[in-house]
């Protein structure tokens, strides 16, 4: 009989709810019991673990956060504190654990493998910065809070021509900044990745409004430059009246969207059908969103991905 815990840990994301339920009810479709840990990390060293059966994990897909809790535990990378854990894990008769989080979760996933846990990793952060896959779950959802944010500024930006620094949220991964500025039609967007030289920027501003723009959308990426100081200087080399906004913790809450709803209980299936395989030391991945080419007769004869979504729903009810 394998015993599957799951945990979520680090910056909370919506949709890491929908990946526990996913987890827990696709354990108990294969006959497998299921646990939750409550708080991360920190709580498998407390030892704050409990079984799960199907119903504890209703009402939830919908719901953002997580209903098991999250948390920082920087003594977790000590050997000793790990240690406790995996007693913990093993007292219970535990053999395989699903983490739930971002790269800090992983690092620490990684460690507990080396450890002799099995563990599952599935990407779930807003910031989107896990290398190994495309989107992580939570994404999207904190994409469409910046977008929905970033718009309204926009109306109050084009009636008083004014430039918009809008600070959006990622840690050290610019994705969250790119894609707002792209689906929000920002004339600047700054991040980690597009590097950040002042002069550089005030000189782009100064192009836009010899070019006749009205107003301007300044995308910054979190950690990069204070964005307030940003839009002093603006205001001090161009006509534009400027304003910053941070959007802050908005972006990590929410219900989550169709998109990592369906991302996290997919990846939820997928995580505990590699456990029953013998399957562990594994990090879930997805590169759905390809944009690709066929000849147009082939278009017609491709493959409908919705057959496969049948085999995952059997799992989740
Ligand atoms: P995220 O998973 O969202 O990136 P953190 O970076 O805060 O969030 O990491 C979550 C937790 O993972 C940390 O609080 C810590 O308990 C654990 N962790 C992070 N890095 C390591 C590491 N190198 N070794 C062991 N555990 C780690």
């Amino acid at each position: 009989m394998k015993k599957v815990a799951v945990l979520t840990s680090g910056g909370d994301a919506p949709g890491m709810n929908a990946a526990v339920r996913a987890v827990v009810r696709t354990a108990l479709h294969y006959g497998f019991k299921a646990y939750g840990v409550y708080n991360g990390y920190k709580g498998l060293v407390e030892n704050n673990i409990v079984e799960l059966g199907r119903n504890d994990v209703g009402q939830i897909l919908n719901r953002g956060g997580t209903i098991l809790g999250s948390s920082r535990l920087p003594s977790f990378k000590q050997v000793e504190v790990r240690g406790i854990a995996v007693e913990n894990l093993k007292q219970l008769g535990i053999n395989a654990l699903i983490v739930i989080g971002g790269d800090g979760t992983y690092r620490g996933g990684m460690e507990l493998k080396d450890m002799g846990i099995n563990v599952i990793a599935i990407p779930g952060t807003i910031d989107n910065d896990i290398a190994s896959t495309e989107y992580s779950i939570g994404f999207f959802t904190a994409l469409d809070t910046a977008i929905d944010a970033i718009d309204k500024l926009r109306d109050t930006s084009f009636s008083h021509r004014r430039c918009t620094v809008v600070e959006v949220m990622g840690r050290d991964c610019g994705d969250l900044s790119i894609y707002s500025g792209i689906a929000c039609g920002a004339e600047i967007v700054i991040t980690k990745e597009t590097g950040f030289i002042k002069e550089q920027v005030l000189k782009q501003v100064q192009l836009a409004q010899k070019s006749g723009k009205r107003h301007l959308i300044v995308v910054v990426a979190e950690n990069i430059t204070d964005v307030f100081e940003l839009a002093k200087s603006i205001e001090a080399v161009s006509d534009y009246n400027s304003r910053a906004s941070v959007l802050g913790y908005i972006q990590r809450g929410g219900t989550p969207s169709a998109f990592d709803r369906i991302l996290a209980s997919k990846m939820g299936v997928h995580a505990v059908e590699l456990l029953r395989d013998n399957q562990s030391g594994l990090a879930i991945f997805t590169n759905s969103l390809e944009i690709g080419h066929c000849p147009i007769e082939e278009a017609l004869d491709a493959r409908d991905e919705t057959t496969d979504l049948y085999n995952y729903l059997s799992k989740l009810n």
